[in-house]
């Protein structure tokens, strides 16, 4: 005890020792430096200027380029070298933006001086972004403009179709944003990422800022370094971030997305890393970085489908039909159904003597799990889950419920499932007390709820959700990661996160359910057409009515069965049938990311479904 004591003491009065010769080096430092900063400043001025940091760019886990940064130019001003009134059209006329915007741009500029939060003295970016040619108009024009100049600068630009809701974009920041940020040396008429990416790991992309000084002439203009820059500090570049993304497939989702509402999500199960998240409608990050991003805004707010909802993460959509594999695995796994077990299916399910509900459509008899889910059979899959429900029964209806609710969570569903800060829903399996406020305790028996048991009702997912709940199945449960989006940030790559899987289902009632995706796609099967030439995919089909508008459609696949590699989840809003648009997606997906191409058997499937148009955008 006594000689940590003692060490301790040592170790202060070094550090008390150190800090003292720094401080005097320091001091001396500072009154060389300003002798000959006054010096200097008798003929030019000597100024020290802040010297911006490149931000990191951001790219797919093949290295390709996904948010990237090009050379442009700020035009500057100096409001104590500057005219009182600047002449604000001639400016716009010079730039080519409408006046209305340099004005704007002029207020708030002016107002920020007034109420201090920018500096008299210090240059301040007034139109931001200029291009080659305009810079080059705009510097000839310089002398009619006194206290302006032109800095070169740096904008983000972006691959085609880069993933706009995941990425987010850079913006000015704010006053509020300023307070928090301002001791990390940011100052107003700085970018700083908003949303998504670019603000989650802002602090990281961002790096270092340096310092400089240089020579001004009286007009602000740089006359060169100032003692050829030995007193600089430079500035540290940001980390460049690798996406678990694959841009090319990024791309080639997004263009069958193309004039559709919804979200297709697409995963390595073997990693949990997130191959391709597309979310439309969206919208063009190069436009929201240009010179019109006001009027961009405004036509973007005004749109339908609201193009800044991420319904990857944040769409809460009934799954459906697809959650059949989920209901099937609960009822084998606490065997209150068996894998062979059969159900003719009659086209209709007497629930009780006034209610009867229908299958949707004809088809031979289900002699197993494997044909139901082939079939999509709804009474099989009422069936199943009332004997699970009632089965599970010890103490009370509520009781089971729960548990059934709790096997569902353990999928995934009713929980986030990214370890990032991004916007995630929760998505909703729904807690028998639930049910208790609706018609009272001990009120209500599970029959009234059956359409949980085919993904209806009051259960909700988001598309993440639905294909990371289609890797634990991929993985027969073993080995599952959570999902990720993160592959590197600078040197350090992002560790995966193994997923606790506490539900132990048997590998033969996986392999049962597993058969049934196969069937699917196969003929007879209500993904029938969707079957990849030499690739063993399956699937199951969703199909979610909604009144007076044509289904959602759903499908979540994978590939090769045996041993998945990809996971494709798609919903296509008013897409029809699950069979009809989302499962050929889904398949087109698959084959692209294991083969890098399209069978010529499937090139005008191909064409059709990237042509598809099934927007409806009158609200329900
Ligand atoms: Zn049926």
């Amino acid at each position: 005890m006594e000689d940590s004591g003692r060490i301790r003491t040592a170790v202060f009065c070094g550090l008390v020792v150190t800090l003292f010769v720094l401080l005097l080096g320091q001091l001396f430092n500072l009154q060389v430096l300003d002798k000959r900063y006054h010096a200097a400043a008798e003929e030019n001025v000597v100024k020290k200027r802040r010297t911006e940091p490149v931000r990191g760019e951001i790219y797919d886990r093949n290295g390709e380029k996904i948010a990237f940064n090009v050379v442009v130019y700020d035009l500057e001003i100096l409001y104590v070298a500057a005219e009182k009134n600047l002449d604000t059209r001639g400016l716009a006329k010079i730039l080519e933006i409408p006046t209305e915007e340099v004005n704007t741009r002029y207020e708030n500029y002016l107002s920020g001086i007034e109420n201090g939060t920018i500096s008299k003295v210090r240059k301040y970016p007034l139109i931001r972004a200029l291009d080659t040619t305009m810079s080059f108009r705009m510097r000839e024009r310089l002398l009619d403009f006194p206290g302006l100049s032109l800095q070169a600068s740096s904008r983000r630009e972006y691959a085609r179709h880069a993933p706009a809701h995941l990425l987010g974009y850079m913006g000015e920041i704010n006053k509020n944003e300023l307070n928090l940020y301002k001791e990390m040396g940011y100052r107003m008429g700085d970018y700083i990422g908003q949303g998504g990416i670019e603000a989650e790991f802002e602090n990281s992309l961002r790096g270092k800022n340096g310092e400089a000084y240089v020579i001004e002439d009286v007009y602000g203009a740089e006359r060169g370094k100032f003692e050829e820059g030995i007193n600089d500090i430079k500035a540290v570049p940001g980390n460049d971030i690798y996406l678990t993304i694959d841009l090319s497939l990024q791309q080639y989702t997004r263009d069958l997305m193309r004039e559709k509402k919804g979200s297709v999500v697409a995963l390595n199960p073997q990693t949990g890393e997130i191959l391709a998240i597309v979310s439309t409608p969206d919208y063009s990050l190069s436009e929201i970085m240009g010179k019109s991003r006001g009027a961009y805004f405004e036509t973007l707010k005004e749109s339908p489908g609201d193009p800044f909802l991420d319904r990857s993460l944040m769409g809460e959509y009934q799954p459906g039909s697809t959650f059949k594999t989920i209901s099937a695995l609960i009822a084998l796994t606490n065997q209150t159904w068996s894998k062979t077990k059969s159900y003719t299916c009659k086209y209709y399910y007497p629930l009780s003597d006034n209610t009867v509900l229908k299958c949707s459509h004809s088809h031979a008899p289900a002699q197993n799990v494997g044909e139901a889910l082939m079939h999509s059979c709804n009474p099989y899959f009422w069936e199943v889950f009332k004997k699970c429900v009632y089965g599970l029964r010890t103490e009370s209806y509520a009781q089971a419920l729960d548990d059934w609710g709790n096997a569902c969570r353990r999928f995934g569903l009713g929980s986030k499932l990214l370890n990032l800060g991004l916007a995630e829903s929760t998505g909703n399996v729904p807690w028998a007390s639930y049910y208790d406020g609706l018609y009272g305790q001990k009120r209500w028996a599970p029959t009234a709820m059956i359409s949980l048991g085919i993904g209806q009702g009051e259960l909700s997912v988001t598309p993440l959700q639905m294909a990371f709940s289609y890797s634990i199945i991929a993985n027969r449960g073993k080995d599952v990661f959570y999902p990720s989006l993160i592959r590197r940030v600078g040197k350090s790559r992002e560790k995966r996160i193994k997923y606790n899987n506490t539900y132990k289902v048997s590998l033969s009632d996986y392999s049962a359910v597993i058969d049934g995706l196969r069937r699917a796609v196969q003929k007879g099967g209500t993904a029938e057409g969707s079957n990849i030439p030499s690739i063993s995919f399956g699937g199951k089909t969703g199909t979610v009515e909604k009144s007076n508008q044509p289904s959602h459609s759903l499908f979540v696949g994978m590939a090769p069965l045996n041993a998945p590699e990809i996971v494709v989840a798609v919903v296509v809003e008013n897409g029809g049938a699950g069979g009809e648009t989302a499962a050929p997606m889904a398949s087109l997906i698959a084959e692209k990311y294991l083969t890098g191409e399209i069978s010529a058997s499937r090139k005008e499937l191909e064409y059709e479904l990237q042509h598809k148009n099934t927007l409806v955008w009158d609200e329900e």
